[in-house]
């Protein structure tokens, strides 16, 4: 099985204050997509990783990975208006012809690599996986005021992370079809529902936050320093 990965740092949202699109912002002294790219990178199983950047920010995005060692990124390609469209721009520079394309918001630094990789392998038996969490508030719709309408019982929803991983002819047959209808989705999953395929959902990480503002910024660097530690702990019982 071979897989190539498309991260997707495309987005122009700023942090409060800050020039720099977010994915930009530093966590534990580094831009928050080196730390998808490094993950990426140390899988075996990707050979290649394609970065999106907004289109202004394609060199800044080079410069920003240059001096990560190992590095896979075989390109930084410039995003669209919409996250598909930067998708699909990440799509359509890929080199080869993977057997599965996972894709991650470059915005999302904790994604663990046990965790691609079962996406991956979920993609490969089914089409199409992606990490998720369940819901574990209870959900309820409001009108425009703010007055509940009704309460949406549980059990059944999950709430949609990235990586998201899929056969690389079926995301190709689910870009040409959405393209087609002018179909616009925030996710890379729905492309797939809609034309009829499974979709495979794997039980992710509540550390897999994806970072938009400010205060997602100060929890990113206390689950750094969680994750950092845990790190050492693992690397200390095998004696480096
Ligand atoms: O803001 P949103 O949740 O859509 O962002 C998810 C990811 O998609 C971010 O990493 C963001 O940079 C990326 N994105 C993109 N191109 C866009 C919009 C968002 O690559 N036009």
């Amino acid at each position: 099985m071979t897989a190539s990965a498309i991260i997707t740092a495309g987005g122009r949202g700023v942090r409060f204050g800050d020039a720099a699109p977010k994915q930009f912002a530093a966590l534990g002294g580094k831009p928050l997509l080196a730390h998808s790219v490094e993950t990426f990178s140390s899988l075996d199983i990707i050979g290649e990783i394609v970065l999106v950047a907004p289109k202004d920010w394609v060199a800044q995005a080079e410069k920003e990975i240059a001096g990560i060692a190992g590095s896979k990124v075989s390109r930084v390609v410039p995003g669209g208006p919409e996250r598909q469209h930067s998708v699909e721009n990440g799509f359509n520079a890929l080199s080869g012809l993977p057997d599965i394309v996972v894709i991650h918001d470059g915005v999302r630094p904790f994604a663990e690599p046990s965790l691609i990789e079962e996406v991956i392998r979920e993609a490969f038996r089914h089409g199409a996986a992606l990490a998720a969490l369940t819901a574990g508030d209870t959900v309820k719709r409001a009108d425009s005021t703010g007055l509940v309408e009704t309460t949406i019982p549980r059990d059944a929803l999950w709430l949609a992370q990235t990586p998201q991983a899929f056969k690389h002819g079926l995301l190709k047959e689910a870009f040409d079809r959405a393209r087609a209808d002018g179909f616009v989705a925030t996710d890379e999953a729905l492309l797939v529902e809609r034309i009829g395929g499974s979709v495979k959902l794997v039980a992710g990480s509540p550390y897999n936050i994806k970072i938009t503002t400010r205060e997602d910024l100060v929890l990113g660097e206390l689950i750094l320093s969680r994750l950092g530690a845990g790190a050492k702990a693992q690397a200390n019982k095998r004696g480096e």
